[in-house]
């Protein structure tokens, strides 16, 4: 199987601070890993690292096969070129913890702004393309609505929506559902386990571990800006060989 995601030796520093140390992960085409891991643990930056919203400092990050950070020997940045960069974040959806929509757009207008600003597509042939989208997120009536009139959920539901009018081969969710309200969790990894179903493939950093369990083919335990245990479910949520994954476990079952 080939992967979407692979990562080799990723180092990343912020000052003093090294943040992620030595990691490797891949992410093979259509499945799900589920990044999970104690705040501050560098879930968040190398998820960022994959889209090129963050440099490597040292390592290398191939997105369907293609370079979008890499080194040289000494240990120089080597900016990867600016297509492979472009065409890695239209390759690649996020969805981040607070939903970033346009606050002055229509749900319709958000959905938009991407397939029409970035791609250069054409309203006409956007639109039809983006209802299908609402309709699958179960927001078909809100096309008109402004963000502030929706609950965080519904909002999280449309940046999903909006993430997949550029028809990405990869998805990224940053803890999409630790700002909600427990009751508007559900609807959210509804629309995320649809999205698994249909192939998707995804890396969610998430403390649902219900929904890791179910949907993941991979579980990932960081700590400290260390890959400390990788496996599937069964093995990294209900047996856990790491003592440090045992004892994050216990802390929030
Ligand atoms: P997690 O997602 O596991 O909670 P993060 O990747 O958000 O972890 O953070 C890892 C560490 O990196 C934390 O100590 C955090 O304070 C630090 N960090 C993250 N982003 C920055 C930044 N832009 N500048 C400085 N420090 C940062």
């Amino acid at each position: 199987m080939s992967n979407m995601i692979d990562i080799r030796g990723a180092r990343k520093s912020f000052g003093r601070d090294l943040v992620l140390k030595d990691v490797s992960l891949r992410v093979p085409v259509g499945t799900v890993t589920c990044l999970i891991g104690p705040s501050g643990s560098g879930k968040t930056t190398l998820l960022r690292c994959v889209n090129r919203l963050e440099t490597l400092d040292a390592g290398i990050i191939l997105v369907d096969g293609h370079m979008v950070g890499t080194t040289t020997r000494r240990g120089v940045l080597h900016e990867a070129k600016e297509s492979a960069i472009a065409r890695s974040r239209r390759t690649t959806g996020m969805v981040f913890q607070r939903f970033n929509l346009f606050p002055h757009r229509t749900v319709m207008q958000n959905i938009l702004e991407g397939p029409v600003h970035v791609l250069g597509r054409k309203s006409s042939d956007v639109i039809p393309e983006a209802r299908v989208l609402l309709e699958r997120v179960g927001l078909s009536d809100k096309e008109n609505a402004y963000p502030q009139e929706l609950s965080g959920g519904q909002q999280q539901r449309i940046a999903i929506a909006r993430a997949l009018a550029m028809k990405p081969k990869l998805m990224l969710f940053d803890e999409p559902t630790s700002a909600l309200d427990p009751e508007l969790v559900g609807d959210v990894l509804t629309v995320m386990r649809d999205l698994a179903d249909e192939g998707m493939t995804m890396l969610v950093v998430t403390h649902e571990l219900g929904f890791a369990r179910e949907v993941a083919d991979q579980v990932v335990f960081m700590a400290d800006g260390v890959v400390v245990e990788a496996g599937t479910p069964a093995k990294v949520l209900t047996a856990p060989e790491n003592e440090r994954t045992q004892a994050f476990l216990s802390r929030i079952l």
